[in-house]
């Protein structure tokens, strides 16, 4: 049997009589760049998420920069991030000029582990980012209580969580701005590059609008320089069609990966994350922990069963962070994690008996 990592083909054929349409709608009014269609998701989106204010972009990566930028965060300042993330968030606070600070991680789920936030910060920091990573929510609470302590602005990554709620609430409410990616194979991914932010308030996000189109609200009336960082409106019209699904497709995710925790709960050797307490975590990744990760990932390889690494470097140890000689000592969570994570294939679409053969290969591996 194969299974595969993900399988976006089958979603799409799922899908395809509305995601054909969209398509077609677009092209026939010409829509490419702004339009209805990109007002329409962003409506859509900010109705989702329950927000005032969503401002689309290219991609998650721009979101999280045109939120640094427009919050006037850059040099001099400090930024404090988790030690285990997709370099994105990183790169980001280079990107505004910004100085990035990593904080370690908790051992289970490779959140940012609020325990560590305060022995980082200083009279430079400005910013926390806490990622939701692997579609878990943070601990939101613990960590705005810190950032009004101090006077920090706090940006969610929810590049990995559209839809994740945190004791009732929804995932990027409650920092000061939330950003989103829609890249192919995130929960709600586009067909192509996009991204997104949402926030609560009017002027900022009325200065990110513009930032991310050069600097402007009409044609020609540029208020300062921007850039160019938009959601086109091919990217539009798909998502909005895939954000009706979205509720279902998080479900089975979460259905799915509370089945791999139940089965694989005994296995020794192997470590997977908690069930969800006061979060549901819409699980954009399945990621367990074992001390023979590479032999695993090579015995489930053999048997037809695509995995994924999440991350095999963690953001201090990566060669573009070399400058700043950090030691495994000083993030010594995810210094062990990132030899022990391997994500497991885990997709709505993905079939009982799909989920059987590799709990079942994993069980049969013998290390
Ligand atoms: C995907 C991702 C991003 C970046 O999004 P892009 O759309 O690929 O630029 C940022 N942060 C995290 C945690 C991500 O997983």
């Amino acid at each position: 049997m194969k299974v595969p990592f993900l399988d976006l083909k089958l979603q799409y054929e799922n899908i395809k009589d509305g995601i054909d349409r969209a398509i077609t709608g677009v092209i026939n009014n010409s829509a490419f760049i702004g339009g209805e269609y990109v007002k329409k998701f962003e409506e859509d989106f900010s109705k989702y998420i329950g927000i005032s204010n969503c401002i689309s972009c290219g991609n998650g990566t721009d979101a999280l920069i045109i939120a640094l930028k427009t919050m006037g965060i850059g040099k001099g300042d400090e930024v404090l991030i988790p030690a285990m993330s997709f370099i994105a968030t990183a790169e980001a606070v280079t990107a505004a000029g910004a100085k990035v600070v990593f904080v370690d991680v908790d051992e289970k789920h490779n959140l940012i582990d609020p325990g560590k936030i305060e022995e980082k910060i200083t009279s430079n920091t400005k910013a926390i980012i806490p990622v939701h990573i692997y579609g878990r929510p943070a601990a939101m609470d613990w960590i705005l209580e810190i950032a009004k302590k101090y006077h920090l602005k706090v940006l969610e990554d929810a590049a990995q969580a559209h839809g994740a709620r945190y004791k009732g609430k929804m995932t990027g409410t409650t920092g000061d701005v939330a950003c989103f990616s829609f890249y192919p194979g995130k929960n709600l991914g586009a067909y192509g590059d996009g991204g997104a932010i949402v926030t609560s308030n009017e002027v900022l996000a009325r200065k990110m609008k513009m930032y991310a189109n050069h600097g402007r609200i009409t044609k020609y009336d540029h208020e300062f320089e921007g850039i160019n960082s938009r959601l086109d409106g091919l990217q539009a019209a798909i998502l909005s069609v895939k954000l009706k699904y979205l509720d279902d497709w998080n479900k089975n995710r979460n259905r799915i990966a509370h089945e791999y925790m139940d089965k694989l709960q005994h296995v020794k050797g192997i470590d997977i994350p908690d069930k969800d307490v006061d979060a549901f975590s819409v699980f954009h990744l399945f990621v367990i922990r074992t001390e023979h990760r590479n032999a695993l990932l090579e015995h489930l390889k053999s048997k037809g069963i695509s995995t994924g690494i999440h991350y095999p470097i963690a953001l201090p140890f990566l060669k573009a962070y070399q400058h700043l000689d950090h030691k495994e000592t000083d993030f010594p969570v995810a210094a062990k994690n990132q030899h022990r994570v391997l994500s497991l294939p885990i997709f709505p679409e993905i079939t009982e008996n799909q989920i059987d053969y590799v709990v079942h290969a994993i069980r049969d591996f013998k290390s």
